[in-house]
């Protein structure tokens, strides 16, 4: 029997949900560990230690996966060493892939998200404003340490090398089993490319104007999906519901589409778009007719910068104008 793929899943500042959707490989996950040996998957399955990983020796595992962006000093210290023992490494998810949602954080200062947090969050009771310290000396003599936050997050790739990109939040868990078959039939794509089918949310959408002969038009009205309920026969731009679909990745297969949800970006942007934010704007200021639409819209969405970049404000223009980010990148 042909040797084993060992592979690896690391859990950085993520919610784990990426790797559900290995989960969601369900009764294929069984079959993929005929080709697999998983040797590391923390901290989500495995309570490993920094030295477990440490103590591999450099490019023994051939497949790592990463989840999550890099928030703190334990996500970066753990990518950095993944790197070195890892042949090859993936960028697994929105979050590692462009910042995620929890990246919308940078758009405030990190006091502002600590207030939030531990003080003034609706459940939170904290009378004694105590916060989080990277060290803190118990009974004089234990002295008890945390993983830092960072100034700012980072992207996998702001930090270490990257070989593939998968975008989604989740991935689409067919994406595991495509680099491992890759692997297997020594047939992988040049290091730093996406992993995607090539399309658009738009063309695996099944309300998609061109393919369903529904005529298109520059729209006047701006809605919420919590304002109507949408149609679900008709394109949802064409609604007056904020979609990105023309400029996301359809590798989910449209699904927010398919239970009449408007396409945010989670899958990242279509080749060729340099900023994504800034091109679902244009995208969705070109389907409006005139500039009291645009008014509504931007009476509608308070908060610009959260709505274009839900998923990918990491890497976007935006982000390395305000934060001078590339400057202080760890
Ligand atoms: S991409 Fe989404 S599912 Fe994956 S870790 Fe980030 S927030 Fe969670
Ligand atoms: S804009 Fe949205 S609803 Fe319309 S075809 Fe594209 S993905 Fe589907
Ligand atoms: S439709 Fe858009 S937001 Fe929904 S899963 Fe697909 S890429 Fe993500």
């Amino acid at each position: 029997m042909a040797e084993k793929i060992k592979t690896a899943f690391l859990l950085a500042g993520g919610c784990a949900g990426c790797e559900m959707s290995v989960v969601d490989l369900s009764e294929h996950l069984v079959d993929a560990l005929d080709s697999l040996e998983i040797v590391f998957w923390a901290p989500t399955v495995l309570d490993a230690k920094y030295s477990d990983l440490e103590a591999m020796p450099d490019k023994s595992i051939d497949l790592a996966f990463v989840d999550g962006m890099i928030r703190n000093t334990e996500n970066l210290h753990t990518v950095k060493v993944l790197r070195d023992k890892s042949k090859v490494l993936v960028a697994f998810g929105a979050c590692a892939s462009m910042g995620g949602i929890a990246a919308m954080g940078d758009l405030h200062t990190k006091e502002e998200l600590f207030q939030e947090a531990y003080k003034d969050s609706f459940s939170t009771d904290n009378p004694d404003n105590v916060y989080p310290s990277p060290e803190y000396l118990l009974d004089g003599k234990y002295n008890l340490t945390l993983p830092a936050i960072l100034d700012h997050c980072s992207t996998l790739d702001q930090v270490v090398d990257v070989d593939y990109f998968v975008g989604g939040c989740p991935p689409n868990y067919t994406f595991v089993g495509k680099l491992v078959n890759a692997i297997i039939a020594g047939d992988l794509p040049p290091a730093g490319s996406w992993l995607t089918n090539g399309k658009a949310v738009c063309d695996v959408c099944k309300r998609n104007p061109a393919t369903t002969n529904q005529e298109r038009f520059l729209v006047d009205e701006v809605k919420r999906t919590c304002d109507d309920r949408p149609d679900p026969e008709i394109c949802l731009l064409q609604q007056g519901f904020m979609c990105f679909g023309p400029v996301t990745q359809g590798d989910c297969g449209g699904s927010c589409l398919n239970v009449n949800i408007p396409c945010r970006g989670c899958g990242g942007p279509i080749p060729g778009i340099k900023d994504f934010g800034a091109r679902c704007a244009s995208m969705l200021a070109s389907s409006m007719t005139d500039d009291a639409t645009a008014q509504k819209f931007m009476d509608k969405f308070n908060n610009m910068a959260k709505l274009f970049y839900r998923y990918s404000h990491t890497t976007s223009k935006l982000n390395h104008a305000i934060a001078g980010h590339k400057e202080d990148t760890p």
